[in-house]
């Protein structure tokens, strides 16, 4: 939920700002409020300024400032590029931000190996682009590819489109390189396809959001492009119909490369502002990709289209050329700007339900949107069941603040019970953390809790985020 800014500073020691001077390069220490200031936000629209921020270029650097942090006891945030929705790069407890964004060199590529390493302020595009040059690719496509760093993917185990086949983070890192809260160097991980010793420290670094170490170099697992794409545009009668045949699509041997789809009132808006045509009985749209080799492109697509057919299907068109690939997508690429004129700050969710159940969610988040007088407009990635729910609203309205809030609380009451979880991607970070004890029990979050204090004993790292 946006707040007020908090515009209060903290001064540091100077003899700790003297210390983090001679851990950086010339240049790469702000103390002035004027330069901290922009890196007290996130895309949470949060403010909370900094007392300095740190812009280290190597491991080492790293580990002096988190160790200097330690010897002070001074808060230390990681930050990439702030485009995280839930507040985990807004340093709550003012201090220091450490920022990535001068660690952004690929250290070595391997694609012989199907490896990249990348140091954590490397642009999500910037990894893609190096490896499409030797026909490769890295899984993780969130929509802010172009402005995101690797740390920042990570750390929230952010995705896309492409994690329905191909999977998330989690799924395509390798191995890392970070410093613990306490200042101790760690590699995890491995740089073969296949490894077993040890626990797997690397999956729990990641979408640990910046709170048990800072991410210094990522081995990503590189993935061949596929050699041909198709791409299809179903359009359904309503959402029971679309969700019907995501089931279907998911229940069989072919899985898409992407699934996407969009609800009927998100429809209805793409109408009220936008000239792209729609069929009249439009009630839900699925978006799908498939992709593979080129002998067995036909007959993959084939499998999928019959698995979208079905009752409530109105249209279903496969794009041959590109520009039919960009006259299909016109209609979900003018959701955005449709919500962006409607609801520039609108709240937006990322709920994830079972494939099955998410036409019982849709049909569930009508009544609430009703019981609340807001309006909900869903899209997202059917084929993970990972809805970002939309709340129209305008956050400086108090009495429609107050009843998202209240509709919000039904929302997460609603996916858990569906067995579902908060958060597919965007993470918690402030935003959530108060309900995170109504998905994880006491003595699981217990244990989480533990394991934080054996990585970070002083509680210096991101303080504040993910736990209740
Ligand atoms: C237009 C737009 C579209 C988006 N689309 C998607 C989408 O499709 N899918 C999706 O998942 N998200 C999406 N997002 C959200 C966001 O882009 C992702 O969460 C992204 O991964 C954040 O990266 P960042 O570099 O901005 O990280 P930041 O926001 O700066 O930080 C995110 C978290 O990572 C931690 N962190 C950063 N670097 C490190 C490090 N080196 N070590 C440890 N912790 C670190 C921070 O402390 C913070 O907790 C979108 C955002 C926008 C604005």
């Amino acid at each position: 939920m946006p707040s007020r800014p908090d515009n209060s500073t903290q001064s540091l020691p100077p003899i700790f700002i003297e210390q983090l001077g001679h851990t950086l390069p010339n240049g790469n220490l702000l103390t002035d409020p004027a330069d901290t200031w922009v890196y007290g936000y996130d895309n949470s629209r949060r403010q909370v300024p900094p007392s300095a921020v740190a812009l280290p270029t190597t491991h080492q650097q790293v580990v002096n400032i988190v160790k200097l942090c330690n010897k002070f006891s001074v808060p230390l945030t990681p930050r990439g590029r702030a485009t995280g929705t839930p507040g985990g790069a807004v340093p709550l407890h003012h201090g220091v931000v450490l920022s990535c964004e001068k660690m952004n060199h690929i250290l070595h590529n391997a694609p012989e190996d199907r490896y990249m390493i990348v140091q954590p302020g490397v642009i999500n595009s910037a990894v893609q682009k190096q490896a499409q040059q030797d026909g490769f690719f890295w899984a993780p496509d969130p929509t802010s590819a172009a402005f995101c760093t690797v740390g920042g993917n990570l750390a929230y185990n952010s995705a896309g489109p492409r994690a329905i086949k191909y999977g998330t983070p989690r799924e395509n890192v390798l191995g890392l390189r970070a410093v613990t809260g306490a200042g101790e160097e760690i590699r995890t991980g491995v740089r073969t396809s296949k490894g077993v010793v040890g626990f797997d420290l690397t999956r729990l670094i990641i979408g640990s959001e910046g709170t048990l170490a800072v991410i210094t170099e990522a081995t990503l697992k590189l993935i061949p492009l596929a050699q041909a794409k198709r791409t299809l545009r179903a359009i359904y009668q309503d959402i029971q119909s679309a969700a019907a045949a995501v089931s279907r699509i998911m229940a069989q041997p072919v899985t898409p490369s992407a699934l996407e789809f969009i609800d009927g009132n998100a429809i209805n808006m793409i109408r009220s502002y936008s000239n792209v045509s729609i069929p009249s009985e439009a009630g839900a749209l699925l978006m799908i990709e498939v992709d593979g080799i080129e002998a067995g492109i036909d007959a993959a697509t084939a499998i999928i289209t019959d698995a979208a057919s079905g009752t409530g299907l109105v249209d279903l068109q496969t794009a041959r050329n590109q520009q039919e690939i960009t006259s299909l997508w016109a209609m979900r690429k003018a959701l955005s700007p449709a919500l962006r004129t409607v609801a520039p700050k609108k709240i937006n969710e990322d709920v994830v339900v079972p494939v099955s159940l998410m036409a019982e969610l849709v049909t569930r988040l009508d009544r609430l949107a009703k019981k609340h007088d807001i309006t909900i407009i869903n899209f997202g990635h059917a084929g993970n069941g990972n809805i970002h729910v939309n709340l129209l609203i305008d956050p400086t309205e108090q009495q429609q603040l107050l009843r998202a809030e209240r509709c919000l609380d039904e929302l997460f009451t609603l996916v858990l019970e569906l067995d579902g979880t908060l958060s597919g991607e965007h993470g918690v970070g402030i935003e959530k953390r108060e309900f995170v004890g109504r998905e994880i029990e006491p003595q699981t979050l217990t244990l989480m809790k533990r394991i934080k204090k054996q990585f970070d004993p002083n509680g210096i790292l991101n303080p504040g985020k993910m736990f209740p």
